[in-house]
């Protein structure tokens, strides 16, 4: 377990076969760094005083996106993309 680094963006090694996604319905998809970003959106909107500090994370966060699902390939619907 040691060697294990996280998958690069847009990794699809994990992703389930493409005859496998067909029979399935994948939801409309946001990631949880960008779902993240927006709820630090909010937090900004509430908490003026650290608006400055709060925005910055968000942007780090949408900047984590890895974009695609892990598993089924769906990519992240969030503005930023
Ligand atoms: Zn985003
Ligand atoms: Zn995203």
């Amino acid at each position: 377990m040691t060697d294990w680094t996280p998958p690069p963006p847009g990794d699809t090694r994990e992703q389930l076969p493409d005859a496998i996604l067909t029979l399935i319905e994948t939801a409309p998809y946001t990631s949880t760094a960008c779902e993240t970003a927006g709820l630090l959106a909010e937090a900004a909107a509430v908490h003026t005083d650290q608006a400055d500090e709060l925005g910055a994370w968000a942007d780090r966060m949408h900047q984590r996106c890895r974009i695609n699902h892990k598993y089924t390939g769906r990519l992240c619907g969030c503005s930023c993309h």
